[in-house]
């Protein structure tokens, strides 16, 4: 019995290309931040699969009604929460060739072009950047797992022989301790766990006043561990952190680095797409010395999810900590110097062809294309700051290097023990709107307001609103008793 009839296919694929186009004509039809209550969604699903076949115009009914309630739109403009994400039409039509092809590229053979198209486009993506070439590149699926193969690798450069023989009852193996900053993204904590580090050896360096890593207290805190019988094997640097963006002095880190032959791993995973504006370019420097490196094209390079592009100088190192080579995965022997198999490269064995969509992405923009739309994030970033910064009550909590903008409500009329409480309140009533979506973070323990422009269909129109929306929620509740300096709480 047949799937789906090809007529059938052409028919529902021409109808779903046609409501993918419309959708991302006007995304803003949707409330932004979906309105679901939990359980909504599978409250409204069977929960056994069904016996027998059904229509497939039933299922993309129950898509519209049932599924699409649930979405969240990274598509839509006003979505300005995290780090946004958005594809581009050329980048889906790259998906859906991929999943039409459905190759997996784990070895060469098993299809050559997704293996070539890669190593080319990784090539590609290093230049835009300014990297030299020393650095070879492989698509991962996300920052999280490009980090943890980078600590994975250092790990195997200290020749502990952990490959062989683990880690667990060994009496001859040191302590091994790790380096990132205070502001770095959890995921690089979360490799040290997963490599059997241990939370407790992972150091969290002091930043300073503008949320930098202090290289001077990370060269103390190497010290420290060294005196006490541990083994400094891995730092990490921020290019661009999770909440302020901040910019770790990779050029002073890499010094203490390599001088205390301590792997560097950089994460750019939104700060790194920058460097694709020549302007911007300074924000990788001192990168070229690191031993490693991820950007996520999938954050700010207007390629679909998921695709992490993970660089390192050591890619020997790389495939001695990940080769393994059953009988059956073999190459003929003459090939096997010739081609590179990306599943020496990682954890995974089966790939996607990711490769696809980001070429087809590039071609179509060209490079000035994508760098021109990047600029374009970071301008209008600095207008919403510009905006900030010049109404009194509210203030700017960081400095906007990118294109995201932390600031807060700190009115007078209200008392400064509640301007938390203030701020959570406009941002859940922004974004209870529909029209906007803007996320949080903490910052020396007071609330703040988290702005990021990423997506391509995102315009100052978009960003005022927001504005709008924000002083008009502020002002309502400025005025409310609870908040207010002349009411008791
Ligand atoms: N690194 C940084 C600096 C990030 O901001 C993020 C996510 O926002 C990550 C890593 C994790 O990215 P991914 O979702 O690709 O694992």
């Amino acid at each position: 019995m047949a799937e789906m009839n090809s007529g059938d296919f052409k028919a529902y694929g021409k109808q779903l290309i046609d409501w993918i186009a419309e959708y991302l004509d006007y995304p803003e039809r949707y409330p932004v931040l979906s309105q679901v209550k939990p359980g909504e969604i599978k409250s409204q699903l069977p929960a056994a699969p069904p016996a027998a076949p059904e229509d497939f115009a039933t299922v993309l009914r129950d898509f519209e009604d049932i599924v699409m309630p649930g979405i969240t739109h990274w598509n839509n403009p006003a979505f300005m929460a995290y780090f946004g994400i958005t594809g581009s039409l050329p980048g889906i039509l790259g998906e859906l060739l991929t999943a039409g092809l459905n190759v997996n590229g784990m070895l060469w053979r098993t299809s050559p072009s997704a293996t070539e198209l890669e190593e080319v486009v990784m090539a590609w993506l290093r230049q835009m950047v300014g990297l030299p070439e020393t650095f070879t590149g492989v698509i991962m699926d996300t920052a999280s797992i490009s980090s943890l193969i980078a600590v994975a690798a250092a790990r195997e450069a200290l020749n502990l022989r952990i490959r062989e023989e683990g880690m667990a009852g060994r009496s001859d193996l040191p302590r091994l301790t790790m380096y990132t900053s205070e502001q770095s993204h959890s995921s690089i904590e979360k490799g040290g766990i997963v490599l059997g580090i241990g939370q407790h050896n992972i150091r969290k360096i002091e930043v300073d006043a503008e949320f930098r890593m202090k290289p001077d207290c990370l060269a103390a805190a190497i010290e420290a561990d060294r005196r006490s019988g541990g083994v400094p094997f891995f730092a990490c640097a921020t290019v661009g952190t999770t909440s302020t963006t901040s910019i770790d002095p990779v050029p002073a880190i890499a010094d203490i680095c390599g001088r205390e032959r301590v792997w560097l791993h950089v994460d750019g995973a939104y700060g790194g797409n920058a460097a694709v504006v020549p302007e911007m370019r300074w924000v990788l420097q001192g990168v070229e010395r690191a031993d490693s490196f991820v950007l996520n094209p999938h954050k700010w390079m207007f390629t679909p999810i998921d695709f992490s592009a993970f660089y390192t100088r050591h890619v020997d190192t790389l495939k001695r900590a990940f080769s393994i080579l059953p009988e059956y995965l073999r190459t003929a022997e003459g090939d096997a110097q010739a081609v590179t198999n990306f599943m020496d490269y990682g954890v995974q064995l089966g790939r996607r062809f990711r490769a696809l969509k980001f070429w087809f992405m590039v071609r179509s923009f060209g490079v000035d294309g994508i760098s021109e739309r990047i600029r374009e994030h970071i301008r209008l970033a600095h207008v919403f700051e510009g905006w900030v910064r010049a109404t009194s009550g509210w203030e700017v909590v960081a400095p906007v290097p990118f294109s995201t903008v932390n600031f807060r409500a700190c009115p007078p009329g209200v008392p400064e023990e509640k301007w938390n409480e203030l701020n959570e309140r406009v941002l859940n009533a922004v974004n209870a709107t529909g029209e906007v979506f803007l996320s949080h973070t903490k910052l020396h323990g007071n609330y703040v307001l988290h702005l990021a422009i990423g997506n391509i269909r995102t315009e100052e129109k978009h960003i005022a609103r927001a504005w709008e929306l924000l002083k008009a929620e502020r002002g309502r509740l400025s005025a409310d008793a609870s908040l207010s300096r002349n009411l008791p709480a």
